[in-house]
C-alpha cells in the first residue's frame, strides 16, 4: 500500500520543531545570540537564494556597512536605472525619515 501524496511530507512537518519550539530551546540553551551576520555571509549559507544575492548586492553597493544604517540607504536608493531597483530589499524604509546617523544631526 502505498503513501498518499503529501503523507511523508505532513510526517516531516509533525517531526519539524515548530517556532514555539525552537524559542523554547533557545531560551533553555541561554538565549544568547549568535553573532550578527551581514547579507554577504548569509549568502554563503544559501549561494543559490536570489532574494539573499539581491541584498547582498545591495549591501555591498551602498558600501556594506562603513556607514550605519545601510538597509535605510538601500531602501531609500535613488538609483531607478539599477536593474535590481525593484527588487531591492528594505522598501518598507521609503518615506521614512533617515536615522540620525545618517543625517549627523541635520
Ligand atoms: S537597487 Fe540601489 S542599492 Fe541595490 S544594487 Fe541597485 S543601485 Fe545598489
Amino acid at each position: 500500500m502505498g503513501a498518499e501524496c503529501g503523507e511523508d511530507l505532513a510526517i516531516e512537518n509533525a517531526m519539524s520543531p515548530t517556532p514555539v519550539d525552537r524559542l523554547r530551546a533557545w531560551r533553555e540553551a541561554g538565549g544568547v545570540a549568535g553573532p550578527r551576520r551581514n547579507p554577504i555571509e548569509k549568502l554563503s549559507d544559501n549561494p543559490t537564494s536570489l532574494r539573499a544575492a539581491v541584498t547582498a548586492m545591495c549591501f555591498d553597493c551602498v558600501g556594506q556597512d562603513a556607514d550605519p544604517a545601510w538597509q535605510w540607504r538601500v531602501g531609500n536608493c535613488e538609483c531607478s536605472t539599477c536593474p535590481l531597483h525593484a527588487v531591492r530589499p528594505h522598501q518598507n524604509q521609503v518615506g521614512r525619515r533617515a536615522p540620525a546617523v545618517v543625517t549627523d544631526g541635520e
